[in-house]
């Protein structure tokens, strides 16, 4: 088993000198046994992918640590929207109006406001969700106004196997021109620059729990 503490403790170190920023740590397709360590040290953020992991992973390990906050990376289908709240803290991927519409209805339903970003592609990547970079100003006024969402940046996941380095800078840009202050972007090969650029939520996964099976 990586030691998921030493790597996780490392991560913190190399950010430490920047207060804003927080390491959301990745635990999809890792059991609760594997993370509990990080949870011990007393780190709060974590996210995954997928709701019907989510849910049967953190359920009751949220009752235990009241203080954790989960957070969806990953797409989000309308029909999942309603297990989906109050178990997620945060949602990093709102990448459509019908979507918005749901957990607008949801939230009401709830009396729970998650913390959204909105997903940009903004490798504008055929294959990737996400609204495209000219449509976000639009996108966000609509998810304001019309849905009071809790927009409270932009999230985005470059293109693989390219340098991250000006997507991050067009986020930034992005989220500049729009007002907003969080930015969700930088994973286990390209945090530090992530950081470097302005970003507010890292998502890393491997770097601190080891290779995903
Ligand atoms: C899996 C995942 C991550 C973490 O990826 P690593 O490369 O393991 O750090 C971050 N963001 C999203 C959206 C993911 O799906």
């Amino acid at each position: 088993m990586e030691n998921v503490v030493k790597n996780f403790n490392l991560i913190k170190q190399e950010i430490i000198d920047k207060k804003n920023v927080k390491i959301v740590a990745v635990t999809k397709t890792f059991p609760i046994s594997h993370i509990l360590p990080v949870i011990n040290e007393g780190h709060t953020d974590f996210g995954e992918n997928k709701v019907q992991e989510a849910m049967e992973k953190w359920t009751s390990i949220k009752q235990d640590f009241p203080k954790i906050n989960l957070h969806l990376l990953g797409k989000l289908q309308t029909n999942k929207v309603k297990f989906v709240l109050p178990l997620f803290d945060y949602i990093h991927s709102l990448d459509n109006l019908k979507l918005a519409s749901k957990i607008a209805e949801e939230q009401i339903k709830k009396n729970f406001k998650p913390k959204i970003f909105i997903q940009v592609n903004v490798g504008e990547e055929p294959q990737k969700g996400g609204i495209e970079a000219a449509d976000v100003e639009n996108f966000y006024k609509k998810c304001v106004d019309e849905y009071k969402l809790n927009i409270i940046g932009l999230m985005s996941i470059p293109p693989f196997n390219k340098d991250s380095k000006p997507y991050f800078i067009k986020m930034k840009e992005l989220s500049e021109n729009l007002g907003l202050k969080d930015i969700s972007m930088g994973m286990s090969n390209d945090y530090l620059e992530a950081v470097k650029q302005g970003s507010t939520f890292i998502r890393v996964g491997s770097k601190i729990f080891g290779a995903r099976g």
